[in-house]
């Protein structure tokens, strides 16, 4: 079978842009291919972080990928600072990395010009490289990727690409190793629909867990009264009518999608049911249909979370499979890197 990796920050909490752009199609996905779901503890350092949060955001994130499908019976779930094997790799690749390429990053360019110099450390700029350590560890074929990360996950091909030519081949066999290539170089999965979710108060910038408004973004475990209130004060106009795909109304091509998406309805049947529909009349359809998606997610979140011992075993177990792929993954790339080994 195909092996698919994915995963999610624990930077603060999981939102509809998260869930309609990642952890959503996992559970098909988990059906189609070996997949892996980890929580990118790691990766969440890399802006100035709450340490008393870090741990709990951690484990409700993984409590969030299990309310909301994900199979443990299927996938592997686990939180990546549990397997080593991550930092180590980075380093190894780290120094086949150009920086210039790192330099190109636009989400480096853009996070790191809100942060402000103080804040921002290197490991924004190398975050890209821990990311291709997460991807090629497990010889992934796939990897799901929102509009977001593309850039990415090209990174990670020409990452793997320019290992395979460095080290791989007949330089590794004759260090005795396999030869050949040591990374499977990713291919992108891209989401059919929902690959980029949009700010309720900016239709122009992504939802993101890092925006500092909270009403900027519905989270997953929102409350209905929150949802509703978030709905009633986002980001509207006044055009009559409302429609997809009119470049001069990103929120209302935002929000359609949105509605399309959780009410599992097709484009067509979204655009002709709210084509002459006031904003008030949707506002109130929409915020329905995602306090009915959503209610569900947010019961078995509470079950999930009522027994730790249970997510503490999920994630135990899930780091252990992941391990023994990743140190088998490791131990050739020091080996072809020449490196003595113990
Ligand atoms: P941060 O602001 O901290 O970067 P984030 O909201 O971008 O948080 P990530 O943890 O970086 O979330 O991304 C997790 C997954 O969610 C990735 O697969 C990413 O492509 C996807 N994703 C994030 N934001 C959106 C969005 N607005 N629309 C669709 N997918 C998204
Ligand atoms: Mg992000």
């Amino acid at each position: 079978r195909k092996r698919m990796v994915s995963g999610v920050q624990p930077t603060g909490s999981i939102h509809l842009g998260n869930y309609l752009g990642a952890i959503k199609n996992w559970i098909d996905l988990q059906n189609a291919y070996e997949t892996l779901f980890f929580i990118v503890d790691l990766h969440a350092i890399t802006l100035p972080y709450e340490t008393q949060q870090l741990a709990k955001s951690t484990r409700d994130t993984a409590a969030i990928y299990l309310a909301c499908g994900v199979d443990t019976t299927k996938a592997s779930v686990f939180v990546q600072s549990h397997v080593r094997a991550h930092v180590e790799l980075m380093w190894l690749l780290s120094s086949a990395t150009p920086i210039g390429w790192l330099n190109k990053m636009i989400q480096f360019k853009e996070k790191s010009r809100k942060a402000g110099d103080e804040n921002v450390g290197v490991a924004l700029l190398t975050y890209p490289v821990l990311m291709a350590s997460d991807i090629l560890l497990y010889q992934s074929d796939f990897v799901p990727v929102g509009e977001d990360q593309k850039q990415h996950l090209e990174l990670t091909r020409e990452i793997a690409q320019r290992v395979n030519n460095l080290y791989g081949g007949r330089k590794w066999k004759k260090l005795g190793g396999r030869g050949g290539t040591i990374f499977k170089v990713p291919e992108p999965l891209i989401p059919p629909s929902g690959a980029r979710i949009m700010s309720l108060t900016d239709g122009l910038s992504k939802m993101s867990k890092s925006a500092p408004s909270d009403q900027s973004r519905i989270n997953l475990l929102d409350p209905k009264d929150a949802i509703a209130n978030k709905i009633k004060r986002c980001k509207t106009d006044s055009f009559p009518g409302l429609e997809f795909d009119n470049p001069e109304r990103p929120e209302c091509n935002n929000l359609l999608s949105i509605y399309q998406l959780i009410s599992g309805k097709t484009k067509e049947e979204v655009a002709q049911e709210c084509q002459d529909m006031n904003w008030g009349v949707f506002k109130n359809l929409i915020t329905d249909a995602l306090v009915d998606h959503l209610h569900p997610i947010q019961v078995r979140y509470e079950e999930i979370t009522s027994d730790s011992r249970y997510l503490d075993g999920v994630l135990a177990e899930g780091a252990g499979k992941a391990s023994e792929i990743a140190e088998a993954t490791l131990n050739n790339v020091y080996q072809a890197m020449g490196f003595l080994r113990r």
